[in-house]
């Protein structure tokens, strides 16, 4: 995330709506990736839809007339809200949404409103009225599903643990569910036999691959070859979670930088600086007797995946 300053000078966060300095309101701008502040007090800007919803969305509106954010406007599906639990739940799955958006813009990727959309759903673990046993968070053509109980703390922490994961958050779905849309959008003719080199075939047999593996468990040499026990699931599998960790990279790497704990411009060496720092993170939590902000090994190979989703993503820019 870059540094934002209102008029006035403050540092302000990318969720703030008014700087607690002079009181300007804020609202974010996606074309120019900028937090934008009031000319004066009371002045006003265009904002989202969202700002006075249950959201608090603070973008101001994308192109097109509908008054949305182009955040807000890629949610095709809200989980009801005449269940007052929602509201929380659908302001998390939008906030965590947006920072998947300031990732892919900031990456200069096509965020295509046509062909990409989301949908917050609800199951009977959470409202009985609903008709699904199950929402299964996922990806189909351009639709990312996400359960919105997974926008609640506990069951969010009970499915990590029932699925051995060292790690569950909102936006890393997001990011991961990202990739299986952008795979299509950077993976062509000219470098799939490249990304099948180092991922394997990602055309085998999807359902076979996946019951394989709640079935019988991971490889068994998953943590020499794979990020997670889950990348081992399948090839798109595998993809999905090393684009995920690459946008996790560059995200913390932004900061960094902008916070100016690191300074580096060489293009070749982004991922040896994201790994001093995480071992210095993860020792400063260990510190604090908190667990790992970053528990997860990169080695060789997966090393090799990930730039190989770094190069997908800047081939395309280029
Ligand atoms: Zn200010
Ligand atoms: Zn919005
Ligand atoms: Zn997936």
């Amino acid at each position: 995330m870059k540094i934002m300053k209102c008029r006035c000078g403050q540092q302000v966060y990318f969720n703030n709506h008014q700087c607690v300095n002079c009181g300007r309101q804020l609202a974010f701008n996606s074309d120019k990736l900028e937090m934008q502040a009031e000319q004066q007090p009371g002045t006003g800007l265009p904002y989202c839809l969202n700002r006075t919803t249950a959201v608090r969305c603070n973008w101001m509106p994308g192109a097109g007339a509908t008054g949305y954010c182009l955040s807000c406007g890629l949610s095709h599906t809200i989980p009801s809200l005449s269940n007052p639990e929602n509201f929380e739940r659908w302001r998390k799955l939008e906030l965590a949404k947006r920072q998947l958006i300031y990732d892919l813009l900031r990456l200069g990727l096509p965020v295509d409103a046509t062909r990409l959309r989301f949908e917050f759903k609800e199951d009977r673990r959470t409202n009985p009225n609903m008709s699904d046993a199950h929402v299964t968070t996922g990806h189909a053509v351009g639709v990312i599903t996400v359960n919105a109980a997974e926008a609640d703390e506990v069951f969010r922490e009970e499915m990590r643990q029932a699925m051995n994961e060292p790690w569950r958050t909102l936006v890393g779905h997001l990011r991961h569910e990202s990739g299986h849309y952008y795979f299509h959008e950077l993976v062509d003719d000219k470098n799939r036999a490249e990304c099948r080199d180092l991922f394997g075939d990602e055309t085998i047999d999807y359902d076979t691959a996946l019951t394989r593996y709640y079935d019988n468990g991971p490889q068994a040499d998953w943590p020499a070859q794979f990020i997670s026990a889950y990348a081992s699931a399948h090839p798109a599998e595998d993809w999905a979670e090393c684009w995920a960790h690459y946008l996790h990279i560059r995200a913390v790497l932004e900061v960094a930088v902008e916070t100016e704990i690191l300074d580096f411009d060489q293009e070749g060496s982004w991922y040896k600086h994201f790994v001093e720092l995480v071992l210095a993170l993860n020792e400063i939590m260990r510190a604090l007797g908190l667990p790992d902000a970053y528990p997860f090994v990169l080695t060789e190979p997966v090393a090799m995946k990930i730039e190989f989703v770094h190069r997908a993503v800047t081939r395309r820019n280029d």
